[in-house]
């Protein structure tokens, strides 16, 4: 596997995947469907492929650019972002702990609180958003995380910003904390990709990614990986389930991954603009009682935000201060946003999150969250005008 790139990841990226195929030089990489690989008359395997289940030639390709992407020891990609999330927990003993931020992708905490009912693991969440300036005193949510930690807490599992709430985790100051237990710290990196936040550079030992959302960036694809700082025993036991569970990304999802990766920099600049642009004119509205969007000089995690992102992201959550259903009204009248669930393609998404969640829900029921596309800015500036009415 190519070790860490130091070239610009535009730059990288630009030809994800594409180093010279062996047969005929193709620009862009073709994708292998083969799920068996011949042996030779002497037995051996001579491409070093056996069966498409323990590896594939696209997904190699893939692989290896999201691992040299986050400058990763190894990167593995799943057949979702559910599927990565679960072959990690897999990797728990009985009766192992895991911390979970408070705030958090539901699907990854109700798989949690599942496992957690049938006495696999243990569990405790924890507020580990911050408030925090450069100040130096350890803050209430590392505190926090500290009281948390038992000798059985083997993962701490943070998203920053949150979601939906989009509250922010101040990445280094828990991976000193988890390394200092000898828990491994895992950040789901989906709402930032390794271009607006690098976790690993920050300490932490694991990213997620759920590559259905920016890195694939057309709404066309499943898809999950786990990116890993260095190879230890947790990177070889996510290996081997992998291999053995097979929830693995299959080759055309990879070959479309590849090619939306080839224009991530380009979307992730448009999209992160617009998004500010709208959030600082959301912040002006009276009729929104609340933004939630780190790159507002009022929000609670700003600063720290601003020290660990390069790039503020293209989502944001809005408050209507309205009753559930006069909220899930408002949501219908779009016409340029699509209403549905989901974010990071190119088309402008808008949900009311708590009827998305369902039972259980801890999101509040008058707010609406925001994935913002490549439209004008304009245009998606309109059809909240009519939302907002
Ligand atoms: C969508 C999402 C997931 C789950 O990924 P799937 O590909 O839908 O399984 C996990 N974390 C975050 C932050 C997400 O947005």
């Amino acid at each position: 596997m190519p070790q860490r790139s130091h070239i610009h990841p535009e730059t990288l990226l630009a030809k994800a995947g594409c180093q010279p195929d062996s047969d005929l030089g193709g620009a862009t990489p073709p994708v292998h469907m083969a799920s068996t690989f011949e042996r030779s008359e002497d037995g051996t395997y001579e491409s070093g492929y056996v069966y498409g289940r323990l590896a594939n030639p696209t997904r190699d390709r893939l692989e290896d650019t999201l691992a040299r992407l986050e400058g990763a020891a190894s990167a593995r990609v799943f057949a979702t972002g559910m599927a990565a999330a679960n072959a990690l927990l897999q990797t728990l003993h009985a009766g192992d702990h895991v911390i979970l931020g408070d705030d958090l992708y539901f699907g990854v905490r109700n798989l949690v609180h599942g496992m957690a009912g049938r006495g696999l693991l243990t569990y405790s969440e924890v507020d580990t958003s911050c408030a925090d300036t450069d100040s130096g005193a350890e803050s209430a949510a590392v505190q926090a995380i500290r009281a948390a930690l038992v000798p059985a807490t083997k993962l701490v599992w943070i998203e920053t910003p949150s979601n939906p709430l989009l509250r922010i985790t101040d990445i280094a100051a828990v991976a000193a904390c988890c390394q200092e237990h000898g828990a491994a710290l895992v950040v789901d990196g989906t709402w930032t990709t390794p271009l607006l936040q690098r976790p690993l550079e920050l300490g932490a030992d694991v990213v997620l990614h759920s590559v259905t959302k920016y890195l694939s960036g057309h709404s066309d694809v499943l898809g999950g990986a786990l990116v890993f700082r260095t190879d230890n025993e947790l990177t070889h036991a996510v290996h081997a389930i992998q291999q053995s569970a097979g929830a693995i990304l299959d080759p055309f999802s990879c070959w479309l991954t590849l090619r939306g990766l080839r224009s991530l920099p380009a979307r992730m600049r448009v999209q992160t603009e617009s998004a500010g642009i709208l959030a600082d004119w959301l912040s002006d509205d009276p009729r929104v009682s609340a933004v939630h969007y780190p790159g507002l000089a009022h929000h609670p995690g700003h600063a720290v935000a601003a020290r660990q992102m390069t790039g503020f992201g293209a989502m944001l959550s809005i408050r209507t201060g309205r009753s559930g259903d006069e909220t899930l009204a408002r949501v219908g009248r779009a016409r340029v946003f699509t209403r549905a669930t989901s974010l990071g393609g190119t088309e402008s998404l808008i949900e009311h999150r708590r009827s998305v969640e369902g039972e259980g829900s801890r999101t509040p029921a008058d707010l609406i969250r925001l994935s913002i596309g490549l439209e004008h800015v304009d245009d998606l500036r309109e059809d909240l005008d009519r939302i907002l009415a």
